[in-house]
């Protein structure tokens, strides 16, 4: 049996256009337009390229975006002034902080700052306990554990996992731990499986929902898998290929999709699965945000 794709790219693309359909119908009946502020300290190249690639997002479903970029040597007290003055700006709905901040400066304290209201990210405390309780309604739930549930979502064709086993491999607190709330407010029997895990395969193939957060490329092969589960690879992972020419790359999951797509029922590759998703889910939050200041009804996804 050869498992069916899931699509994270046509359905990101979904999710986008939703979002721009929801923003023009907002802006029409409120006048109210959803503003991101993404705000980005120091010249780390791959956080460059996402923030640009969020600013750009954001433009196409018709949001105002701003971008503030600052210095490597910013000072933690400089930074939490911009986020104060964006906490207080009314037409800003999202403020994200680009991760990682330079060592000199505490991410915590930069996160737990930042409006619950305009925590686009999901991980401010009140944000993180209103998902634990179940408050989906008015949380803003991280955007890559977001957008893996909505393909699972889509994947089984229902919302409701009861009487389904979830084992989510990872428990950070931006991918693992939230993702498996997530699971669990859908009725899933969840699992979390991490580093000290005893005999992760033998857990792995009681899953009928198997979502890898790890880090570590391919290490899901095809004995962790369920006959007909459905396989979520979060991973993404930057390996040698020397068949692209010396000193080439590419991108790899945490799932060894080869030969796990002969025993699951669906599964995501790498690229093209989740990762398309997390963006989408970023403004699918940022809306949310916009809708929720203005008293409308964010749009079901
Ligand atoms: P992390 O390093 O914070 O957490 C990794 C987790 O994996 C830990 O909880 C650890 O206990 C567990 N782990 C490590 N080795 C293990 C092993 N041998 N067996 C079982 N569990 C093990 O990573 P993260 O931030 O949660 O990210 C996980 C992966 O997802 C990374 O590849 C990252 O690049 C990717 N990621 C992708 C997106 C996206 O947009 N698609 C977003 C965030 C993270």
């Amino acid at each position: 049996m050869t498992a069916t794709r899931i699509e994270g790219k046509a359905v990101a693309a979904e999710v986008i256009e939703k979002v721009k359909a929801a923003t023009a119908d907002l802006a029409a009946k409120t006048g109210v337009t959803p503003g991101i502020a993404v705000v980005i300290v120091g010249e780390d190249p791959a956080s460059q390229v996402y923030v640009r690639s969020k600013g750009r997002m954001a433009e196409e479903c018709g949001f105002k975006s701003v971008t503030h970029r600052l210095d490597a040597s910013t000072s933690d007290t400089d930074l939490l002034a911009l986020v104060g003055t964006l906490n207080a700006d009314a037409s800003i709905h999202g403020i994200l902080v680009q991760l990682p901040l330079p060592g000199h400066i505490d991410e915590g304290k930069v996160i737990q700052a930042i409006a619950p209201e305009k925590d686009v990210d999901g991980f401010h405390f009140i944000n993180v306990g209103k998902l634990g309780t179940g408050e989906l309604d008015s949380a803003f739930v991280p955007c890559t554990p977001a957008g893996s549930m909505l393909l699972i979502e889509r994947a089984l064709g229902k919302r409701d996992l009861s009487g389904l086993n979830a084992v989510v491999i990872g428990r950070s607190n931006i991918v693992g731990k939230p993702m498996a709330n997530l699971l669990l407010a859908a009725n899933a029997t969840v699992t979390i499986a991490h580093s000290r895990t005893r005999d992760l395969p033998a857990l792995a193939r009681t899953a009928d929902i198997l979502v890898a957060a790890v880090g570590r490329p391919r290490m899901v092969t095809a004995d962790f898998v369920k006959p007909g589960a459905c396989v979520i690879d979060v991973g993404i992972n930057r390996i040698p290929a020397p068949e692209k020419g010396e000193g080439a790359t590419r991108l790899v999951g945490d799932v060894d999709f080869d030969a796990c797509v002969e025993v699951a029922g669906s599964i995501t590759p790498v690229p093209g699965g989740v990762g398309p998703m997390t963006i989408a889910m970023l403004m699918a939050n940022t809306l949310a945000g916009a809708c929720r200041a203005a008293g409308a009804q964010p749009p079901v996804l």
